[in-house]
């Protein structure tokens, strides 16, 4: 797909982004109906209610508009960050560069009786799409319904809880490649995705997942599968704490031990650097008391690898995903 227009200029892209921190904007994304925003705050788009502003956001609602969004910034040679619904994200608190694009209004879902198979697309919420499931009858998808993530980010993190996870449901996913974005979409099979325990090769891959289609099992008892589904929910609410922002957990358990019981033993559980605090609840949870910094938490998230390097000589791998700069730590 071609589009034929004069994306406005930013060229200058050091002097404009000062002018911008001043004054935020709006300018139209030619050929569409949607705006391209300046110094949009990001904080409110994350589950960690943390971090600057992009210097550039579209949140388009269709793929069109996407592709426009891609080729506006290919034209500004700007970087582009993909945002689902934040829920695994840390965002600096200077903010991102570039143009970010968010998923949040591309949502359509199909439920196919004949195959059991659902697409989504990338910014369906992963939990209401497992309720839908439930609804049907259908099975499959029980254990998803307490993950705040999108379908994109779900399928990116390859996502799971209750020792399920989306590599054992996904068929396909259709992906869009920024700079060869004409030449049409892509699909990619399970066995392209190289999954295994919350990663997959779509992780600093910078082609965008636009849906996914799951195989799930039709033909149950609508109250029984919705009962599970509510289960999973509680089990959940019960162990991990909820009412407050993180990003679930914030690393990846290593092969030996579980991440929580290594903080946990490590004596960490309530340390707090600022406002972000090791959860009481669950130990692999950092929680924004109130207040927190980006730097808080990336601050204790290197506290804890320090800690727990000390203690049982095991590097603690970050499954939360760092936008923006950082300041290295020693
Ligand atoms: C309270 C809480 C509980 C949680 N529990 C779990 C759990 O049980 N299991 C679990 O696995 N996770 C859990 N998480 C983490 C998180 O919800 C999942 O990782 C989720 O799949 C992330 O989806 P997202 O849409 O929020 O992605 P984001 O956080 O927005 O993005 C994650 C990564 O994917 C990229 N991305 C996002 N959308 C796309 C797209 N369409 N195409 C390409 N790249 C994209 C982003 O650039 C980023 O690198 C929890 C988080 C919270 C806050």
């Amino acid at each position: 797909m071609t589009l034929s227009y004069n994306p406005p200029s930013v060229i200058n892209a050091s002097t404009s982004r000062q002018a911008e921190q001043v004054k935020p904007r709006a300018i139209d994304l030619p050929g569409t109906d949607c705006l391209i925003k300046s110094q949009v705050p990001l904080a409110g788009l994350t589950s960690y209610r943390v971090g600057g502003p992009a210097e550039w956001y579209i949140a388009p609602r269709s793929l069109e508009d996407l592709q426009a969004g891609f080729e506006w910034a290919n034209s500004q040679n700007l970087p582009i960050t993909l945002l689902g619904a934040g829920s695994n994200l840390l965002v600096s608190d200077n903010g991102i560069p570039g143009l970010v694009i968010s998923t949040r209004y591309l949502r359509q879902t199909k439920f196919d009786a004949e195959t059991g198979q659902v697409t989504a697309s990338a910014g369906e919420p992963i939990a209401r799409l497992a309720w839908q499931a439930a609804e049907r009858g259908w099975q499959g998808m029980e254990w998803a319904v307490g993950i705040p993530g999108t379908v994109g980010g779900s399928v990116v993190m390859n996502a799971g809880a209750h020792k399920f996870c989306i590599a054992d449901i996904l068929v396909k996913t259709q992906v869009l490649s920024p700079k060869n974005f004409s030449n049409s979409f892509e699909d990619l099979s399970l066995n392209d995705l190289g999954y295994s325990y919350r990663t997959s090769i779509l992780q600093g891959d910078p082609r965008l997942v636009t849906q996914a289609t799951f195989q799930l099992r039709p033909g149950a008892d609508p109250a029984e599968v919705i009962a599970a589904t509510q289960r999973d929910l509680e089990q959940r609410r019960n162990t991990q704490p909820y009412n407050l922002p993180s990003c679930g957990s914030v690393f990846r358990n290593p092969k030996s031990h579980h991440a929580a019981w290594l903080i946990e033993q490590t004596g960490l559980k309530g340390y707090q650097i600022g406002g972000a605090q090791v959860a009481q609840r669950h130990a692999n949870f950092i929680v924004n008391c109130g207040g927190a910094t980006a730097n808080d938490i990336f601050a204790l998230i290197h506290y804890i690898q320090k800690q727990v390097q000390e203690h049982w000589s095991i590097y603690l791998k970050p499954e939360v995903r760092f936008l923006g700069e950082f300041q290295p730590m020693k």
